[in-house]
């Protein structure tokens, strides 16, 4: 992707705002800003636009959560996927075949029966199945140990590289400034007060910053002298060769007791599995025999899936908080410091109502969904939030 500002350019000197992290968060937020009318917005990513985790994720968009506002902001989020073609105007290959979540373990189908209630009473089309309903939604999955599946046909996946590009150009388009392959290495202060961004490409004077940088989040927090409770942890996925039989719209299906998960990816298939012992840190990489383990849980679960080879796969990094949901809010102790992270698995799906949101705290807007309750100050109060339908 192109830059607005070459490399070599030193940074603006001054930005009303600086964006930290040129992901789906960082990205969101600016062009959500500068289509409010906000210029002088600089965004400042240290590689290449959406190289950090937004490039690794699966691409999965879904309603089906457990935390009433994550529900909302995912529907708010789906309303802008299903949309984005005319706003911000990018085709972003979006294909609403429907999360399934297959569950073999009765406490978590009671879990998940609340949570369809709860997602029905705020207008998710989501709905309980039978194994039988599921196995025909899903006909690489073998169903005989599955109690009930929960399913929903808005959920789906989408191309993260054109959801990157759509908002990087209509940002662009705005006015917003963007420097990639530029790092920020200082955040300076002047007691509860900011008063500059200091970067690679030279220093910005501001009193606004947004980190949007995903798993380096605690490091940003670092350099201003915060505490953004957020730890990188390595997840790896695959893809298959073109699989016979792939049926055109093929469920997002989760296994959910094991956190397997598979969905059509051109002529193959996309497949994951989360370690559950993965230690947090960019320095661990993933078991080296993690692949196996995987493979016998997709003899049990998808047994073709073994029919075909594995044409190749990648590892990124969750951006995991203790209770796996976002932090979202403004510092109580160093004013006009925002901060969007720690989405722990689901923040692409998310990217653009917490775009919305943050335009709004930045602007001193009651912000369209009420994020107060996401806020990072709950872990000093103990009051953590577990969204449970994470993998
Ligand atoms: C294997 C895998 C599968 C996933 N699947 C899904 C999925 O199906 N659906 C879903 O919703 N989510 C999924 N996720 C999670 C999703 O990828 C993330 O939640 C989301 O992309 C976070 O976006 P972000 O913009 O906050 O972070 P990032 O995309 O990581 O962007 C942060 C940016 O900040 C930059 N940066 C860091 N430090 C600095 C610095 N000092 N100066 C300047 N820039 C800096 C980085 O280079 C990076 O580009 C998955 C993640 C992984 C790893």
């Amino acid at each position: 992707m192109s830059d607005t500002l070459s490399p070599m350019n030193a940074a603006p000197t001054h930005g009303s705002v600086v964006v930290i992290g040129g992901g789906v968060m960082g990205l969101s937020t600016a062009f959500h800003l500068a289509e409010a009318g906000h210029g002088d917005v600089v965004v400042i990513e240290a590689e290449q636009l959406g190289s950090g985790s937004t490039s690794k994720a699966a691409g999965g968009v879904r309603l089906q959560f457990s935390d009433a506002v994550n529900i909302e902001l995912a529907l708010r989020s789906m309303d802008a996927f299903e949309r984005f073609g005319t706003r911000p105007g990018h085709d972003i290959d979006l294909d609403q075949v429907g999360y399934l979540f297959l569950l073999t373990n009765p406490d978590d189908v009671s879990t998940f029966e609340r949570s369809v209630a709860l997602q029905n009473s705020l207008g998710v089309p989501s709905r309980m199945l039978s194994a039988s309903e599921a196995g025909e939604l899903s006909p690489f999955a073998s169903v005989d140990d599955v109690l009930a599946a929960s399913f929903c046909p808005r959920d789906g996946h989408a191309n993260t590289g054109a959801v990157v590009e759509g908002y990087a150009q209509a940002a662009r388009a705005l006015g917003v400034r963007i420097l990639t392959n530029c790092s920020v290495t200082a955040i300076e202060r002047d007691g509860d007060t900011i008063t500059g961004v200091v970067t690679s490409h030279g220093r910005i004077a501001t009193d606004t910053v947004v980190c949007a940088a995903g798993p380096w989040s605690r490091l940003i927090g670092d350099l201003a002298g915060l505490t953004l409770p957020v730890d990188p942890v390595r997840r790896p996925i695959w893809y298959t060769e073109p699989m016979p039989g792939l049926p055109e719209h093929l469920a997002f299906t989760i296994d959910f007791t094991t956190g397997f998960y598979f969905h059509g990816e051109g002529q193959g298939l996309l497949f994951g599995m989360a370690d559950p012992d993965q230690p947090a840190g960019f320095e661990f990489e993933c078991r080296p025999d993690w692949l196996e383990v995987v493979g016998e849980v997709a003899a049990r679960r998808a047994p073709h899936l073994l029919d075909v080879g594995i044409a190749g796969g990648w590892t990124g990094f969750y951006e995991t908080t203790p209770d796996h949901n976002g932090i979202i809010g403004e510092s109580s102790s160093l004013r006009r410091f925002f901060y969007a992270t720690g989405f722990s698995g689901h923040g692409f799906l998310l990217g653009p109502a917490v775009g919305e949101v943050m335009r709004d705290l930045v602007l001193g807007q009651t912000p369209i969904v009420n994020v107060s309750a996401f806020d990072v100050d709950r872990f000093h109060l103990d009051d953590i939030r577990r969204e449970h339908n994470v993998v």
